[in-house]
């Protein structure tokens, strides 16, 4: 139980919109929030835009999609006079720019004149003698500018210690600093870099966990020593799992999408998607499946968070999915539906949906499925009449078994047509010996395909007029056969 004396929970999510919003940065935000939510803390969303030439607006709208689409909501930000931020690193350039004076005046950071192919002379002279890279501090103690020389960075005097965190995750953790060799913490005073930027803010927003990707496990001791040069209080660490492929190289496009939004797109349900990035690296403790988000932040617990990359696995994504469609309704599934039958060049009217969606509905592992294999509800597909030939018989037999179907369901009226009195009127004319030889052309007369729902289920979606329409298509067609 959290005591008193703890401090509030604050945690932050800090992605750079470089590109795509991946999976994995989804994953981090996720356990982020959930953390959060669990804590009755402080969810921090900070887009760090610092990189000016790979920044773009895009990508960022894009990580507020996928947030506001998986439902993870954050809790502070500038205030804009209207809906609260994101923190956006390229507004706070000023202060960056006050925290570096701060380390100049104090002589823990420093302007290193060095040109490009002096660094580059300098590595190249260490990889003669088989040592790793690093800068020699060349400029490090310097009284005054060199004369004619202009300023190419500001590097952060790193000392010779060892830094040791504890990580909730991986437990003890220990780097050697002494091979770092002074680091470039800004391009100029306006210019900061990703490891300075990140503990100003970090160390401002009062940040209590820094729960990122485990690929950032290195630029945290870089991340210590700077803090305590800026004097701000210590975060505790999770570095959380890479997502691997199925062959455990990181997780690319070869496998699967990277892309959040991909999977919007081609129908997956967000309860889905958030359950299952949850499970990537994490387990509740009992043996559960599907867990939706109240309960995934009940349960949630950093420190059954794994420390073996989380393996992604499509066929368990594909099995959650369905067992989200499963919950919806009719109506709900529907409505989830729309943009997909637009997209598919369908009609889009909830109403016209629902009836074709609750005969297909079973078959579907993603939305997108839905549209595939309702199309035939809405335009007859073309087909070979020797499709109407059921297995076992003879062809000849095809137009009078669809006669005879006809002839029983055009007795049933209009109010009434559906399963039951279909089932009934078909059952008049089908010999239970040999059901498929009326059975097996009705279905394919209705369809135009050669699985489909059972023929009533197709009838009580089409009403009687286009059945009919239908069934006296293939009588025609197989008028032909011989
Ligand atoms: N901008 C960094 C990233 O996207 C943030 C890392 C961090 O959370 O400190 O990887
Ligand atoms: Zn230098």
């Amino acid at each position: 139980m959290a005591g008193t004396h703890e401090k509030p929970v604050r945690v932050r999510m800090a992605p750079s919109p470089t590109g795509h919003l991946h999976l994995g940065t989804a994953r981090t935000a996720l356990f982020n929030w959930l953390f959060a939510r669990q804590r009755g803390g402080v969810f921090v969303l900070r887009i760090e835009d610092t990189d000016v030439e790979r920044s773009k607006k895009e990508y960022e709208e894009e990580i507020l999609e996928g947030l506001a689409w998986l439902g993870i909501t954050w809790d502070e930000g500038p205030d804009v006079g209207g809906p609260y931020g994101p923190y956006r690193q390229s507004e706070r350039k000023e202060i960056y720019k006050r925290y570096l004076a701060q380390l100049l005046e104090k002589k823990e950071a420093y302007y290193c004149y060095c040109t490009k192919e002096e660094l580059e002379a300098e590595k190249q002279a260490l990889a003669a003698q088989g040592l790793p890279p690093k800068y020699g501090g060349r400029c490090r103690d310097l009284a005054a500018a060199p004369a004619g020389r202009t300023p190419q960075v500001i590097r952060f005097k790193v000392p010779e210690v060892k830094v040791e965190f504890h990580d909730l995750i991986r437990g003890k953790v220990s780097f050697d600093a002494g091979l770092f060799g002074d680091i470039v913490i800004a391009k100029d005073l306006d210019n900061p870099l990703y490891n300075f930027a990140v503990v100003v803010d970090d160390g401002l927003m009062e940040i209590t966990h820094v729960i990122r990707a485990e690929d950032h496990i290195s630029n945290t001791p870089k991340q210590i020593l700077i803090r305590c040069a800026l004097g701000f209080s210590e975060p505790l660490y999770a570095h959380i799992p890479l997502i691997l492929n199925p062959d455990r190289s990181k997780m690319s496009k070869r496998f699967a999408d990277t892309a959040l939004l991909d999977y919007r797109n081609t129908g997956y349900l967000s309860e889905a998607m958030m359950n299952f990035l949850a499970f990537l690296g994490w387990h509740p403790r009992e043996d559960e499946d599907i867990l939706a988000p109240a309960d995934l932040i009940s349960r949630f617990d950093l420190e059954r968070v794994q420390k073996a990359g989380a393996v992604f696995d499509q066929e368990k994504m594909n099995w959650l999915n369905r067992e989200y469609l499963k919950k919806l309704d009719d109506e709900n599934l529907a409505e989830a539906l729309v943009p997909f039958f637009r997209a598919a060049g369908l009609p889009d009217d909830v109403r016209r949906i629902r009836p074709a969606v609750a005969a297909v509905r079973s078959r579907a592992e993603k939305l997108s499925d839905v549209p595939v294999s309702a199309r035939f509800f809405f335009e007859l597909p073309p087909y070979e009449p020797s499709l109407l030939v059921w297995k076992k018989a003879a062809p000849a037999t095809v137009a009078p078994a669809l006669a005879r179907a006809r002839a029983a369901i055009a007795t049933v009226p209009d109010a009434d047509f559906k399963r039951e009195a279909l089932s009934a009127a078909i059952g008049g004319v089908v010999d239970p010996a040999s059901r498929g030889e009326v059975l097996w052309p009705l279905r394919v007369a209705l369809s135009g395909q050669a699985t489909s729902p059972d023929p009533v289920d197709i009838m009580g979606v089409l009403g009687k007029e286009e059945s009919l329409r239908r069934i006296d298509l293939a009588v025609a067609a197989a008028s032909g056969l011989a």
